[in-house]
């Protein structure tokens, strides 16, 4: 049987909108996975450094996740959040216990999207305020109140929004006006400027939403810290925090279980959201809240297909597996090892202006060799170059100029090593093809 390649991609643009874009100039389909590898529909196998947008958290196929799939599926698919859920109560009560908030509730949605949607309707109802403080290079979702907090002008469509929205300093390190201070004048800044800010606003904002570490954005964070900063002074006027820990989640940064942790003197957010890696595949979303945040909707509201059974069985065995091999420890030591491989590739090489990040969440950021310019160019060549040996990576940051590697949280040292071996050939392929051919 004939694959029919260039046919499925002719197809795919014909009948899907023109804004769902692909990565690669021959785009991959890819038909199965085991572990940290996926196989293309020509039989072709690739290490996987991006699990489908951090999202094949564990493994591929995954025996404990495709079982408990499978024994759900046959018992029922669907009853709806109108009758008790044993699997949705489960994962609830694991995840209030996971989350550091005192009293928490846990409402699941389908997607990270729609979880940010709801802490939105959440906080903006507690505060009874439209007014959001974002941060800028923010993603949190596609919906129009997600695009209307995003501070990255290749995702925002539209700026109509149902919400003010102020964007703050702080989530991007080594760019920006306050790139060249310490991290301790980094912070001081950054809170300066909130405070500034704030001031100048008509007054009761509701809260402030921020990825710990940015995902879209190209894996930039704060310095440890900022956001405990940022905490003091909105507790002053009883501004929410609400951390999008939708990418940072479940011991990916390997040093915390959440991203917040990095900032937790004082104390946890008073909302969290979730999505991406708890289902490892399967759609499970997600908002924790206080009970009397989350409780103060006063109408009714439910997601159909929000905690569905065979989606609780999935994020159960996930998590079981997750917490019982210490996939965490695992994103500290693995991730460790490649941050440092990749450090030592990029010190002789002008292509690369950062590696930053932790755990297995890792940013490469690439410039126009010689200048400090971001190279959406040089990115999407390095992506074509460690496909073609094998290695599947993401980009994101602004205009697409960072690298993105975040495999599956069970990625062996030799799996890393190897991963890092292919990245360096490909970044030096292109470092090679960018000098002779004569730049982009
Ligand atoms: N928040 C963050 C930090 C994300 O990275 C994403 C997805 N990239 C979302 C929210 C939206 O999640 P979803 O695509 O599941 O709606």
């Amino acid at each position: 049987m004939t694959h029919d390649h260039g046919n499925l991609h002719a197809r795919h643009r014909a009948v899907l909108p023109s804004w769902l874009s692909l990565y690669y100039e021959r785009p991959l389909e890819l038909t199965h996975g085991e572990g940290r590898h996926v196989w293309d529909a020509d039989g072709t196998c690739y290490l996987d450094f991006f699990g489908g947008i951090l999202t094949t958290m564990t493994a591929h196929a995954l025996p404990e996740v495709t079982k408990a799939v499978s024994e759900q599926a046959g018992r029922i698919l669907h009853t709806s959040t109108l009758y008790l859920s044993r699997p949705m109560i489960e994962l609830a009560e694991r995840i209030a216990a996971l989350s550091g908030i005192p009293d928490a509730r846990v409402f699941f949605t389908t997607s990270g999207t729609e979880a940010n949607d709801t802490a939105l309707l959440l906080a903006t109802t507690y505060r009874r305020s439209n007014q959001i403080l974002a941060m800028r290079n923010s993603y949190h979702g596609r919906s129009f109140s997600a695009i209307g907090i995003t501070g990255n002008q290749s995702w925002s469509p539209t700026s109509l929004s149902p919400l003010q929205t102020l964007y703050v300093h702080g989530g991007v390190r080594s760019r920006g006006p306050f790139a060249e201070l310490s991290d301790r004048d980094y912070i001081a800044a950054c809170t300066a400027d909130l405070t500034d800010l704030l001031g100048q606003t008509a007054g009761g904002v509701a809260a402030l939403i921020a990825e710990p570490i940015q995902g879209v954005g190209g894996f930039t964070a704060p310095p440890d810290g900022l956001y405990a900063a940022f905490r003091e002074v909105l507790a002053r006027e009883g501004i929410l925090w609400i951390s999008d820990e939708v990418q940072t989640g479940w011991g990916r940064t390997g040093d915390h279980f959440w991203g917040w942790q990095a900032h937790a003197d004082n104390g946890p957010p008073d909302l969290l959201t979730f999505a991406k890696g708890i289902g490892n595949g399967m759609s499970i979303g997600g908002v924790v809240a206080r009970a009397d945040i989350m409780n103060c909707l006063p109408a009714n509201s439910l997601s159909t297909f929000g905690g569905t059974p065979v989606t609780m069985a999935a994020g159960l065995a996930n998590l079981t597996y997750l917490l019982d091999h210490d996939l965490q420890g695992n994103a500290r030591r693995v991730g460790g090892l490649l941050i440092e491989r990749l450090r030592a590739v990029a010190a002789g090489l002008d292509l690369v202006r950062e590696v930053r990040g932790r755990g297995l969440m890792i940013g490469v950021e690439l410039v126009r060799p010689g200048t400090d310019e971001p190279s959406p160019e040089a990115a999407s060549l390095v992506l074509e170059a460690a496909r073609e040996r094998g290695l599947l990576i993401g980009k994101g940051g602004r205009g697409g100029a960072a690298l993105r590697i975040a495999p599956p949280l069970t990625l062996t040292v030799a799996e890393a090593e190897q991963g890092a071996t292919l990245l360096a050939a490909a970044l030096r392929h292109t470092q090679d093809q960018l000098a002779g051919g004569g730049g982009e």
